[in-house]
């Protein structure tokens, strides 16, 4: 059995066995493993992953309203303003699949969302807490794995031209698709979206560490190492 196996096993029976893993908030700079760590964790907990980036880019893709506002603010690597990501989110946490839990990735990202999610799980009796995680990465790896990000318009498996290729260069090994980059994944807009985070994130960090809910985890290690020590945060915290 591999090891992220065993270690997810072992704690998943820890936090599995007590109660269900609730909502778990995955933070961390652009680039830093958010939903590939997103993906190791519903396999172990049968809850699904709200990316609000997934979502505000299905809208886009979608032309709908919320999307054409929001295709100008991310290319620009800024935030859309939180009444529409607050609003989209109420709408995915009505879904039955959430009851026992959701990774947010990529959402609360400011102080405002923060306190709007806080104030909404307050107000259901049955509702556990936030419990938050960071990934934390150095800048220059962040870079290496914005800028080398592709991913395939099928499958959505994601390379990186760095450390990661396809076999064949520029498409998918699953499907043979050309693979796509995201028009945010530059070094330019990167470094927007790295202000951003500074500025309005990190804060969000704070607030859930005065809480005494938040973790903060090694990134630049592999991704069944780090889905572990998540598990056993997650267990600690939820203690
Ligand atoms: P991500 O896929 O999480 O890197 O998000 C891509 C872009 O979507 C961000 O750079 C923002 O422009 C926008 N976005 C995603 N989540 C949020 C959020 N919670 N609040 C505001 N903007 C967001």
């Amino acid at each position: 059995m591999s090891s992220i196996a065993t270690s997810v096993q072992t704690a998943g029976r820890a936090v599995g066995s007590k109660t269900t893993p609730g909502p778990i908030l995955l933070m961390g700079p652009p680039g830093a493993g958010k939903g590939t760590q997103a993906k190791e964790l519903i396999k172990l907990w049968g809850v699904p992953q709200i990316s609000t980036g997934d979502l505000l880019r299905a809208n886009v893709a979608q032309g709908t309203p919320l999307g054409r506002i929001a295709k100008e603010i991310i290319g620009r690597g800024e935030l859309v303003p939180d009444t529409l990501v607050n609003d989209m989110v109420a709408v995915r946490l009505l879904k039955p699949d959430t009851i026992n839990g959701y990774i947010l990735d990529g959402f609360p990202r400011t102080i405002g969302q923060a306190d709007w999610l806080d104030d909404r799980l307050a107000a259901q009796p049955e509702a556990l807490p936030v419990v938050a995680v960071s990934i934390k990465v150095n800048y220059n790896q962040l870079l290496r794995r914005i800028t080398g990000r592709r991913n395939c318009p099928v499958c959505h498996t994601i390379y990186n031209v760095y450390v990661n290729p396809p076999k064949v260069e520029g498409f998918c090994d699953i499907e043979g698709a050309a693979l796509i980059q995201r028009d945010d994944d530059t070094e330019v807009v990167f470094k927007e979206r790295m202000r951003a985070y500074e500025a309005l994130t990190a804060p969000v960090m704070e607030h859930y560490r005065a809480l005494g809910r938040f973790a903060e985890v090694d990134g630049d290690r592999p991704i069944d190492k780090i889905a572990a020590e998540i598990v056993v945060a997650v267990e600690r915290l939820r203690r």
